[in-house]
């Protein structure tokens, strides 16, 4: 018989990994977590909203006692110009209700927390170990291959929650090579500002309730970027993210397209007389419905990004992993009932994915990534419009209401037409529908 060193690897100690390794190790299943930091987290980077209830799930009250900065009361979204912001959003006091709908958090120190639990459950977690290769007899995963002296460890199931680049899965032949179009590239900087000064700036009453604000619009010149703010306790996360398709055709750099945005006149009072802490940079899969691949092979499931799960429009990526790896986990230990660690078998994960908020989400938006290839303009003259006419809405100088009403609609007719105004609108109605 073939050696055994666990039942299951995994591969990848960020959210995905962590939640399949938690739901495994309170089924007793003996569970090894191969992660290449010095610590869960040490390598991962996000804005970072972390939504509670993927992991409430399966940690009842986890919030009361997880490392997080605040619990957000209020989401906005801005359109922005060069010298304007079109602003919308909700706030509400039900999101400053425990349990509370998401919260700001540091990874490093949240994948840390998340790691300790797992650990305490019964896991095996391997940290400053690269997973190399997949170790593959008769068409099978058995193993993996990893770069310490004798590091080959075998198992009945392997685990990918490798992150965006997973080499395993695009190894097993699963994922496609990343084309520039499907990923984006984001810049983040952590500005560390008195926490009174936040809540003054941000509108918040202590130092527990938090903002986050989504920023696109003309003024990334057509390019798929979104910027955003977010605050933590004693600072602010800034970023940009752009799709690296538009990165290379516009010939910028993204650290120069957030030192620009940081000059924003609506941006730049936000973040005055804060101290730079922390850089980072990281990839996140933008691909959406189309890009995910099939999630299964003989003896391998793959899970959050490395199964390309994220939903770029609501911004949830952390809350993905987790109910990925929650089902891969979920999959073994029915796949372990029936003592079967076949593609068939394992196949059933994709079905609760498919079932799951996960991929039903990704649906509904599986075409708005190839419609704003397609239709640019959705992202600059649409936007542009609206700021436009709500300035000269808002702006009084001696013309009548109506008459500003008269010039949008003629500005609409001249830059659109109202025929091609309809289809786009349908198109989206359709598409998102
Ligand atoms: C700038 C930015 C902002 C974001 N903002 C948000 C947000 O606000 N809210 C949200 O929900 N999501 C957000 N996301 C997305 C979110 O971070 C991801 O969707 C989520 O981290 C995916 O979790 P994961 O476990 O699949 O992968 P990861 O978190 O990337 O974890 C992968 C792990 O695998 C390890 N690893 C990789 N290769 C190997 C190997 N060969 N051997 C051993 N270990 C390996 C890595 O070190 C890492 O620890 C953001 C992402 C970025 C980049």
């Amino acid at each position: 018989m073939r050696k055994k060193d666990f039942d299951v690897v995994i591969v990848g100690a960020g959210p995905a990994g962590l939640a399949a390794g938690y739901v495994l190790a309170k089924a007793k299943v003996n569970v090894a977590i191969i992660e290449r930091g010095t610590f869960p987290g040490s390598k991962n980077v996000m804005g970072g909203i972390f939504y509670r209830k993927a992991l409430d799930d399966l940690m009842p009250d986890f919030y009361k006692e997880a490392p997080l900065e605040r619990h957000i009361i209020e989401q906005k979204l801005w359109l922005i110009s060069e010298d304007s912001v079109f602003s919308t959003g909700i706030r509400s006091e039900k999101f400053n209700k425990e349990p509370y709908n998401c919260f700001s958090v540091f990874r490093a120190k949240f994948d840390k927390w998340f790691a300790q639990k797992v650990q305490e459950a019964g896991a095996l977690i391997i940290n400053e170990t690269v997973v190399k290769d997949p170790i593959v007899e008769n068409g099978k995963v058995v193993g993996v291959r990893t770069d310490r002296p004798d590091g080959d460890l075998y198992c009945d199931c392997v685990i990918a929650a490798d992150g965006v680049n997973s080499f395993l899965a695009k190894s097993l032949g699963l994922r496609e090579k990343i084309t520039p179009n499907k990923v984006a590239i984001a810049v983040k900087e952590i500005i560390g500002l008195p926490e009174n000064v936040i809540n003054d700036r941000f509108g918040v009453s202590n130092d527990s309730e938090g903002v986050t604000i989504e920023i696109t619009g003309p003024y990334f010149e057509g390019m798929e970027s979104m910027g955003f703010i977010y605050t933590n306790k004693n600072s602010v996360s800034i970023g940009v993210g752009t799709i690296i398709e538009d990165i290379i055709e516009h010939k910028v750099n993204p650290n120069d397209l957030l030192e620009k945005f940081k000059t924003h006149p609506a941006i730049a009072p936000l973040i005055a007389g804060g101290e730079t802490k922390e850089y980072l940079a990281h990839m996140i899969p933008e691909g959406g419905y189309y890009a995910v691949p099939k999630l299964y092979t003989d003896g391998f499931m793959v899970t959050g990004d490395a199964a390309m799960l994220v939903n770029s429009v609501h911004r949830e990526g952390s809350n993905l992993a987790i109910e990925s790896g929650k089902l891969a986990a979920r999959t073994y230990l029915e796949a372990r009932e029936k003592g079967d660690f076949s593609a068939k078998s394992l196949s059933a994960y994709q079905t609760k994915m498919e079932e799951s908020f996960v991929l039903k989400d990704l649906k509904m938006y599986r075409n708005l990534p190839h419609l704003l290839e397609e239709k640019r303009y959705l992202l600059t003259k649409y936007p542009q419009l609206i700021i436009d006419s709500m300035y000269n809405i808002y702006n009084v100088d001696g013309v009548s209401k109506p008459d500003k009403i008269k010039a949008i609609k003629e500005r609409l007719k001249k830059d659109f037409g109202y025929w091609n105004l309809a289809k786009d609108m349908f198109t989206l109605w359709r598409k998102l529908g």
